[in-house]
């Protein structure tokens, strides 16, 4: 965002409005995380202002200051399309594409109000008024607090706003261990801190509230680890079959395909989730040092996301989608080989 755009959301933001702000489908800790962080601080700033997320979320984000006040677009379409209707402002974070939004594409691209991206995926689409995109910056948390330095209102950031997006930066930095780590990264972090920021609580809300289900689930996607040491690759399948067995819920497959890229050697990990009612396999993909799996995703999986961590998807069956990617890799191989 230049100099010109700062002024002009500052001066949009210097009387009352009604805000909406919405995340992209199946919200992870960095898509709640920084909804409420700017919740609270344009609720500070006497802004009328809603939170949608287009689908449910996982138990383990539902303790976040205010956390009850977000809607789920699928319980609530009629009021919240008026709501999406009647704002002023609408902010989309973390998310680059409309269509990353699910059902809310809709309402979303006809509405009126003043967009304002604040996202770091990659090759965002142009459809904001103001967008906010840096593709350097690990998380959109982070990127929240930048834009709230921005608005030279840094002051403002209390135990609230840090709570919502110290836990973003945890989760998108994988706990401040990716390259995506970087020295500003722990620069807001230690003020976030300072400003009463619970940092263990947190880590143990987020990651230490595990269904014994969630564990045995756990031991079945490693038991389905398969690797293939030429291509330097690390696969896990998850089939509707098991997730049922082991009464599966929203967010018990989260972090998973990060035990492939944990062996040694591997350069790209990816899981393949089933989705019988969906009909279509869900991917995780995710990679160490250059090589691109949003790239890789974007030209075989209908996905996207980072350079060492994407998402994607297959309409074939679960069997065909793997034979499909085993397919695909020896193309890749001087890449996968660096
Ligand atoms: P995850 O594997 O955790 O679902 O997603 C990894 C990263 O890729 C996240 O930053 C997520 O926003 C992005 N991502 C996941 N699925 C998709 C997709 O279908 N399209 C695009 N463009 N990005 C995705
Ligand atoms: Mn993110």
């Amino acid at each position: 965002m230049n100099n010109q755009d700062i002024t002009k959301v500052k001066q949009l933001l210097s009387s009352p409005k009604k805000i909406v702000i919405v995340s992209h489908k199946n919200p992870d800790g960095d898509a709640i995380g920084s909804s409420l962080g700017l919740y609270h601080y344009l609720v500070k700033q006497n802004h009328q202002v809603d939170v949608i997320m287009p689908n449910d979320y996982p138990a383990f984000l539902k303790w976040m200051p205010n956390e009850n006040i977000v809607a789920n677009y699928e319980a609530t379409v009629k009021t919240s399309n008026d709501i999406i209707n009647n704002a002023d402002i609408i902010f989309t974070l973390d998310f680059n594409a409309l269509q990353r939004a699910g059902e809310m594409e809709a309402v979303l691209a006809q509405a009126n109000a003043v967009k304002i991206m604040i996202d770091h995926h990659q090759q965002p689409d142009a459809y904001p008024t103001y967008m906010y995109s840096d593709v350097e910056i690990c998380s959109t948390c982070q990127m929240v607090y930048h834009f709230i330095e921005m608005l030279d209102n840094e002051d403002l950031v209390d135990k609230n706003i840090g709570t919502c997006l110290y836990t973003g930066i945890m989760t998108d930095t994988g706990s401040f261990r990716f390259r995506s780590t970087s020295s500003t990264t722990h620069k807001v972090v230690a003020s976030l801190i300072e400003n009463g920021v619970d940092n263990a609580q947190i880590h143990n809300n987020v990651y230490d509230t595990n269904s014994y289900n969630r564990l045995q689930l756990l031991g079945c996607a490693l038991n389905n680890l398969k690797v293939i040491p030429e291509l330097k690759t690390a696969y896990i399948t998850l089939s509707q079959k098991e997730l049922n067995q082991f009464n599966f819920k929203k967010g018990d497959t989260e972090g998973v395909v990060n035990y492939g890229l944990s062996l040694k050697g591997i350069v790209m990990a990816v899981i393949f989730i089933e989705h019988k009612q969906e009909g279509i396999i869900k991917m995780s993909l995710r990679s160490k040092g250059d090589f691109s799996v949003n790239e890789f995703a974007r030209a075989h999986f209908h996905g996207g996301g980072h350079t060492n961590a994407a998402g994607g998807r297959s309409n074939l069956p679960l069997k065909e989608t793997v034979e499909k990617f085993i397919s695909i890799l020896p193309d890749y191989k001087n890449d996968l080989n660096k």
